[in-house]
């Protein structure tokens, strides 16, 4: 028995996806090297990483633990075991520093059945760069060469696609299931008559009664997005559409990329796949056309994702820049400030605004314009003014609602693949036509009798804002129930090669009865109800260093 043993740990590593490296074989390659050398103690630590891929080089908790221990000297060992090297991490020099740097200052050594390498030695840790970056780069290259096989296979159309709800194979095609096809029609039929999957989802359920793709009782929503948005139904043939790991370039111009942090593990859309229309390989079950009025109503019906929970500014999602954007709060010295998200590098001339200006201005119009004693008389000069119908949007309306259209028979054209922002787009443009319709809608029901509006609208305002203190009306929950939307409009003053920017107008929405909306999505609805809405501006005044009589010398982009 030697007296001074050297003390030693292991550290097994097998990736979700990885079939050699399992961690009997790690172990046992182990021990194996113990039982060969005899001179380390007895009772080696084991540490097991089971499940992450060698690329998430930076979620490794059980490594993450092994380090730490390593640093903090509650594990105090001469070597660390691996089976090969790239047990260790197949990283970039960028991330090696994070995992060699507490063995190099404890002086452990990372020892494989072949080698050992010393970071204390120049030409050790030289070569273990050099090994690294061959296995990292030799990895990222056999899983684009992979993928760039499966590609060209889908491209000329060999690879087989797997069979889904309506679709089975025959041979080298998918073909139509005949009794799963009727269901599949149901949905995308329902689906354009009431316009809502949960509607969809309740008639499966309660009325149809039939079993789900999966063989349960009971249909959920996510199944039934999945048959509405899903392109094989009406022929299409498709490869990579939804990815869960790497995100592949089909066209074989990048590397795969690595995903972001938040986006890891979540099935998302990969914008780079393969989609054509290709009826004599995928039975169709749906037309284009049903299926186009589908995917034009999906877009129509998708709200932007639901804000997070969490702390609220005041004035997030109500306040908006002069370009259309929702302002984003921040803090200065403690106090709250919004801006808006464009910037200057995205074409958007406005500054940054302390909370209590617009707080102000709220104020103001509250009580001189919607609690005052003359409120009715001032609200129905207001709501006259809106009266006389905007010629201008009702051009901008003709000309937006054609691009629509245009946006939607490309939408038909299914031939070629759309990329997410293409929808993105149309969603915007839907948005941008309902408001107008709104507005103009507004206006002409104004136009019956102002005088009864302005009567409502007053007696409305008093009831809900009548005795609340100047914090009470500003209270979140208070501020949506009266206010659609607070828009700012700016001037800009330059002095020397400096441009200052200030608020010149507040323009608050006013629109009573939004309570009944609340908690649903960041994008208010654009469908306006009740007692109609009603806009007021109010002058801001210039801050001091504006000097009023010098001209604007500078216009903004917008
Ligand atoms: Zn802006």
């Amino acid at each position: 028995m030697v007296d001074t043993t050297k003390t030693i740990a292991a550290y097994y590593r097998r990736s979700t996806t990885d079939q050699e490296n399992s961690i009997d074989r790690q172990r046992l390659a182990f021990q194996t090297f113990l039982k060969n050398s005899g001179e380390y103690a007895e009772n080696a630590e084991e540490f097991i990483e089971d499940g992450i891929s060698g690329d998430s080089s930076v979620d490794r908790p059980i490594q993450g633990r092994l380090l730490k221990n390593i640093e903090s000297g509650k594990l105090d060992i001469d070597e660390l075991f691996v089976a090969s090297t790239d047990r260790w991490g197949r990283f970039s020099t960028a991330y090696k520093a994070q995992f060699t740097l507490p063995l190099k200052r404890k002086s452990v050594a990372l020892r494989t059945p072949t080698s050992i390498i010393d970071f204390n030695k120049p030409t050790d840790d030289l070569l273990y760069d050099l090994h690294c970056n061959l296995a990292y780069i030799d990895n990222h290259e056999r899983s684009a060469k992979v993928t760039s096989g499966i590609a060209s296979k889908a491209l000329k159309k060999t690879l087989k696609l797997l069979p889904c709800y309506g679709l089975r194979r025959e041979g080298e095609r998918l073909v139509i299931e005949e009794a799963q096809t009727e269901v599949v029609r149901l949905i995308y039929s329902k689906y354009l008559e009431t316009g809502s999957k949960h509607k969809v989802t309740e008639y499966l359920n309660n009325e149809l009664k039939g079993l789900s793709p999966a063989g349960k009782a009971t249909w959920n929503i996510q199944t039934v997005s999945k048959i509405l948005t899903n392109p094989k139904l009406s022929g299409h043939y498709v490869y990579g559409r939804l990815s869960k790991g790497k995100l592949h370039s089909f066209d074989g111009t990048a590397l795969p990329q690595q995903r972001q942090e938040d986006l890891k593990g979540k099935e998302i859309r990969n914008s780079n796949s393969i989609c054509s229309y290709t009826p004599d390989l995928i039975e169709p079950v749906i037309d284009l056309a049903t299926y186009g009025k589908v995917q034009q109503k999906l877009i129509e019906k998708t709200l932007p994702k639901k804000q997070r929970e969490g702390r609220r500014n005041k004035f997030t999602g109500l306040l908006k820049c002069s370009c259309g954007r929702n302002m984003r709060a921040r803090y200065r010295n403690g106090h709250p400030v919004y801006a808006c998200p464009s910037g200057k590098a995205g074409g958007c001339n406005g500054g940054e605004y302390r909370e209590h200006l617009i707080s102000t201005a709220i104020l103001e119009v509250v009580k001189n314009h919607l609690l005052s004693g003359d409120a009715e008389k001032k609200i129905g000069k207001i709501l006259q003014e809106q009266d006389d119908v905007n010629s201008e949007d009702l051009v901008r309306l003709n000309d937006l609602e054609n691009k629509y259209k245009v946006a939607g028979a490309r939408l038909l054209d299914l031939e070629s693949c759309l990329p997410d922002g293409f929808r993105e787009q149309m969603r915007t443009l839907k948005a941008e036509i309902d408001t107008i319709k709104a507005r103009v809608s507004s206006c002409n029901a104004a136009g019956v009798d102002t005088g009864d509006a302005a009567k409502a609208m007053a007696e409305g305002y008093r009831k809900l804002l009548n005795g609340k203190s100047d914090e009470e009306l500003l209270e979140r929950d208070t501020l949506e129930q009266y206010i659609a939307d607070i828009q700012l409009q700016y001037v800009f003053q330059r002095t020397g090669s400096k441009v200052f920017t200030a608020i010149d107008t507040v323009t608050i929405r006013g629109s009573l009865g939004y309570d009944a909306r609340k908690g649903t999505t960041l994008y208010r609805s654009y469908v306006e109800d009740g007692l109609g809405t009603l806009k007021v501006r109010t002058k801001v005044p210039l801050p001091t260093y504006f000097e009023p009589d010098r001209p604007m010398s500078f216009s903004p982009m917008i």
